[in-house]
């Protein structure tokens, strides 16, 4: 059968466990360590596929919760899959919408999954079986079902390079019964997807990660490691909550790694902070993906090479109306080499679209030079001074 993808392991850093590599799919390949920009809706919000091709990214990830609602998957099939659909030729990944269906239900567990504060208790719109997840669509009410095989099949549909296993993405307060019941679950429903792809021919050009659960508990994140990694996999992914803190979700990292095998690739969803990217590098991550820099972007928060500032710059404050000086003078990107501070200011404080597409430019740009960085530093041995140096502790 042919390989749907082939991963091999460039270079590794003596001081860490941080590695460079080369991910080949049908549809080209990319360089790792990654950051895979966020198409939630099969767009990168505010931004073209010819914008990202100009910022050369690599691979972006599309969230299948979404678009099984709107358009629909079949709608996708019919007009090419996400590559034709979208207009984007390079690799593709999808989610497996199982975040999206618990996030998105009402309740606690959305309010946690998404960093907000605990409001009121609501009664939550998804209901969890051994067979599968029933939730409510947000857009019109609808009740729908997903199964572990169905949401293989949406996104064989859907028609990216990298899929990923359908999971329960347990929150926080979940105590350790329910976590331990619920990584278990998550397991068989893990071995389920598997079979149904392996099945299909979609296997052929369509590769497969399951995903490590087990919340921040030790036993658990090194069990599911295990059970995962054993299991025949195109790839690995880390999900689920990491913590409340970021030593926690260090900690949570440095457990499942170790027990991963090491000849296949390491996905670590949703993390995107600049120092989150540099310690998931360290600890062996080889690509992330997170919707935070483009969110962050259209609320006017600009990324740049300041640790002492958590590497951000709220451009809409009043101190940059009058700023005549690029986001950052060391940045090359469209935005910072045409445009000032205060043009940025002033078209985000107005909800100019053309604000948020800039900055976003901008974020973008930033963090895929940072990964560009990364790989130089690992491959020049240079890696540990690169990292004490961003994080601002050399
Ligand atoms: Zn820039």
């Amino acid at each position: 059968m042919p390989q749907p993808l082939r991963f091999q392991v460039l270079a590794h850093d003596p001081s860490s466990s941080a590695r460079v590599g080369r991910v080949e799919t049908p549809h080209g390949a990319f360089a790792t360590p990654a950051f895979v920009p966020v198409a939630t809706r099969a767009a990168v919000r505010a931004l073209a596929a010819s914008d990202l091709r100009t910022l050369d990214a690599e691979v972006v990830l599309c969230n299948t919760y979404h678009l099984f609602l709107r358009p629909g998957a079949e709608t996708i099939a019919a007009l090419g899959g996400l590559h034709g659909f979208m207009g984007w030729a390079a690799p593709i990944i999808t989610d497996s919408g199982g975040y999206q269906v618990f996030s998105l239900g009402a309740g606690q567990e959305a309010d946690e999954l998404k960093g907000r504060r605990r409001g009121p208790a609501q009664p939550s719109l998804v209901r969890i079986t051994e067979e599968g997840v029933e939730f409510r669509s947000p857009l019109d009410g609808a009740r729908h079902f997903f199964t572990p095989e169905q949401a293989i099949a949406v996104q064989h549909q859907l028609g990216a390079d990298i899929l990923l296993a359908f999971d329960e993405c347990t929150a926080y307060h979940h105590d350790y019964a329910y976590t331990r019941a619920s990584v278990q679950r998550t397991h068989r429903w893990a071995e389920r997807c598997l079979a149904y792809h392996r099945a299909s021919p979609h296997a052929e050009r369509q590769a497969l990660f399951g995903i490590v659960q087990g919340g921040v508990h030790r036993d658990l994140r090194e069990q599911s490691a295990a059970f995962i990694g054993g299991l025949p996999f195109d790839g690995l992914a880390i999900g689920g909550s990491l913590g409340r803190t970021k030593q926690e979700w260090f900690q949570v990292v440095e457990w499942v790694i170790p027990q991963l095998p090491a000849e296949r690739p390491r996905h670590l969803l949703g993390v995107g902070d600049v120092d989150d990217l540099v310690e998931g590098i360290a600890r062996g991550v080889d690509w992330f993906d997170c919707a935070l820099p483009t969110r962050l972007a259209r609320h006017g928060t600009l990324l740049g090479p300041w640790p002492a500032e958590r590497w951000r710059l709220h451009l809409t404050r009043g101190e940059f109306a009058r700023d005549a000086s690029p986001v950052d003078p060391t940045c090359d990107c469209l935005t910072c080499r045409e445009h000032t501070r205060a043009y940025l200011h002033y078209l985000l404080r107005s909800g100019e679209a053309t604000g948020w597409r800039l900055a976003t430019i901008h974020n973008l740009a930033f963090l895929l030079r940072l990964m560009r960085a990364a790989r130089e530093c690992i491959v020049a041995g240079r890696f540990a001074a690169w990292r004490a140096a961003v994080l601002g502790v050399g």
